[in-house]
């Protein structure tokens, strides 16, 4: 677990519960952790700030390096913003290019700043409420992306090999699928 800014202990209390004893989230704050990391995960929060603390902490190069060996990520909000490989009309965030798409940061707009949406997500046989707040979207994505949700026109939920993105927040509801199929590709039974 990525902590060095955001909505970390939600996370981890999501991810504890979603783990039921299999296993613990660790909390990330320097270099030297990540690669003893089986999964890693991107907590929401402002991707401007966590761009930069990524970079001066070397964090970043660890997370890529993992994830280009197949570690599981799963990257939430502003995570979203920092796997994608182009953010649309920004210089500050610094992506991480984990994953083939292209990112609008706050896409929403001001008058949606935060609601609520059953989202379709392929492969689940009922809706997920899910909470957006000041939330970005994937505008475009690569032939390797698959798209899990959208809202309308905006992907909102999508993978690429080990990589699971979600413009929302999962770790604000009790619904813990989309924890559990990360665990899944982590190897967690
Ligand atoms: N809009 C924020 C950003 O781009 C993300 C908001 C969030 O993580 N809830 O950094």
């Amino acid at each position: 677990m990525i902590a060095l800014q955001g909505d970390v202990s939600e996370h981890v209390g999501a991810m504890e519960r979603a783990l039921c004893g299999r296993g613990s989230a660790v909390q990330v704050r320097r270099a030297g952790i990540v690669p003893d990391c089986n999964g890693l995960v991107l907590p929401g929060g402002e991707s401007t700030t966590l761009s930069r603390q990524l970079a001066t902490t070397g964090i970043d190069q660890e997370i890529k390096r993992a994830a280009a060996s197949g570690v599981p990520v799963l990257a939430t909000c502003a995570g979203l913003v920092l796997v994608s490989r182009i953010i649309q009309g920004d210089t500050k965030v610094h992506p991480l290019g984990l994953m083939d798409t292209t990112i609008g940061r706050n896409v929403f707009g001001s008058q949606r700043e935060s609601f609520e949406s059953d989202l379709e997500v392929e492969g689940f046989d009922r809706p997920f409420r899910a909470v957006f707040i000041r939330a970005p979207a994937i505008v475009s994505v690569g032939k390797g992306v698959q798209v899990l949700a959208r809202v309308g026109e905006n992907t909102v939920a999508a993978r690429e090999k080990n990589v699971l993105c979600l413009a929302f927040h999962p770790e604000l509801t009790e619904d813990l699928r989309f924890h559990q199929m990360f665990l899944d590709t982590v190897g967690v039974k």
